[in-house]
């Protein structure tokens, strides 16, 4: 990692203030207070006063392989210097491209045999919309084009992307969403499911599907649209009921169904897609972050044979692509990270060694008075901060969210990155984390839970 003391701290905040408009910030409020980040080695950063941080987010859910991997930089620095940029429209391709879509196919259920390369997952999430809709003028049915997606979904920032997602301050800024895109329940059940046994609620989010496709009609339905675990939206983890019961209502009444592998895909659950561990088939897959495992940006959408055969089999030119579409040097650093993913046997690991361990480490931290539910599917997990253990819906006598992030400032200042959504904690480390690091994640967790608990108890909030 590089040596801190190189660094002016208060300088660096100071030019970012003046000039950098930050993703997702309050940039006024924030002013010249911005953490430095200055290196990464693994499941750490470190920043610009030496302090080291695990990052419990692997980045924003995409270091897969850690930190400072030597051979993606040297294998972008290979084909920097071989091609740095050509584009794949008209008639070219380039070997990394080929290579990574060959790559992305085998990795893939047998049924999607085709990856359209995009720049981010917002920008597949865009090239989906467009993808149902040209699917459905094509097979004659031209009134199937409302997509139907979740409250309290994310499916990125763009337009579209914002449209899908079911984030209403997003919706709010922007005159969001754009017509034809409808949002049902999610199937949230800490939050949401009352009486019922998780089961009984799966099947009933489920069922909002197929209510609002019956509502509709399912000729003027084209998609459903859906994360198999929530990321952004808290870690919402389905009932085991739940996606089953999607895949039927969908199969039934002949949508497409989009499953967003953003953040799920390349072994988060320890399957290569999400989806895989549901047990569901995706007609469509948006995929990036874990691609790359975030050390250049790319993206892009699987495409399954029925789409395919469809869009490009009888559809003639499809008038769609980004400059950046299978960039060479993102494909360079996605087949290393593919490879290093591969040789290492992440995969197996978080679904066989790591993700079990810190699952049962995570759950223990249910115990602690502040934690309603502590949760963890694969390598990713929320704690649900609640005043008292009485019952699931209690709140804090306070603004919903500032409780998530006065602990999310505890756990920064205990060396630990945990990202609160509304009043819950959430964690997705790098799938490299050791044994030895799972522990210290978890001993700071507890102690953030612990600092944070005293603080409430000092504001008279629990
Ligand atoms: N889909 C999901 C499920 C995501 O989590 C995200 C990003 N957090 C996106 C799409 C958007 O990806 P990007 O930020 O690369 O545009």
């Amino acid at each position: 990692m590089p040596t801190s003391n190189l660094y002016d701290t208060q300088s660096l905040r100071e030019r970012d203030a003046a000039h950098h408009w930050h993703p997702f910030t309050d940039t006024k409020e924030l002013g010249a207070n911005s953490r430095v980040i200055v290196g990464g080695e693994g499941v750490w950063i470190e920043d610009s006063e030496g302090n080291r941080i695990l990052d419990g987010m692997a980045g924003l859910w995409c270091t897969q392989v850690g930190h400072g991997r030597r051979e993606i930089a040297d294998a972008v620095y290979a084909q920097m210097t071989k091609l740095a940029y050509y584009n794949t429209f008209f008639k070219t391709t380039h070997p990394p491209v080929l290579e990574l879509a060959e790559k992305v196919a085998s990795l893939a259920p047998p049924h999607m045999n085709r990856v359209f390369f995009t720049g981010s997952g917002s920008e597949s999430n865009d090239t989906v919309i467009r993808m149902v809709r040209r699917y459905w003028d094509l097979k004659g049915k031209p009134h199937k084009k409302t997509i139907i997606a979740r409250r309290n979904g994310y499916h990125g920032s763009t337009v579209g992307g914002a449209s899908l997602g079911g984030m209403t301050p997003m919706h709010g800024q922007g005159d969001l969403p754009i017509p034809g895109i409808v949002h049902i329940a999610q199937p949230y059940w800490f939050g949401e499911g009352g009486d019922l046994s998780p089961a009984e609620f799966g099947l009933k989010a489920a069922r909002a599907l197929e209510a609002a496709i019956d509502a509709f009609g399912a000729d003027r339905i084209a998609a459903f649209i859906a994360e198999p675990v929530q990321g952004a939206g808290g870690v919402i983890i389905p009932p085991e009921t739940y996606w089953p019961e999607i895949a039927r209502i969908c199969r039934e009444r002949d949508i497409l169904l989009v499953v967003d592998e953003v953040i799920c895909g390349f072994g988060r659950l320890g399957e290569w897609f999400g989806s895989v561990h549901f047990g569901v088939e995706p007609d469509l897959m948006p995929i990036a972050k874990g691609l790359s495992s975030g050390y250049l940006p790319i993206g892009g959408v699987v495409v399954s044979d029925r789409v395919a055969d469809v869009v490009i089999g009888e559809g003639g030119e499809f008038y769609h692509g980004y400059t950046y579409s299978g960039h060479p040097a993102a494909c360079a650093a996605a087949l290393a990270n593919l490879a290093i993913i591969e040789r290492e046997k992440l995969v197996d690991r978080v679904r066989d060694d790591i993700g079990p361990y810190l699952q049962a480490r995570w759950r223990a931290l249910g115990e602690h008075p502040l934690v309603g539910e502590a949760r963890m599917i694969g390598l990713m997990g929320a704690l649900e901060l609640v005043p008292e253990k009485t019952g699931r819906a209690v709140r804090f006598n306070a603004p919903l969210g500032d409780v998530g992030a006065l602990c999310r400032d505890f756990a920064f200042a205990n060396g630990l990155v945990m990202r609160g959504v509304r009043d819950s904690m959430i964690i997705s480390p790098p799938l490299v984390i050791s044994h030895d690091e799972a522990d210290e994640l978890v001993a700071r967790a507890r102690l953030t839970l612990d600092a944070t608990h005293a603080e409430l108890k000092r504001r008279g909030l629990v």
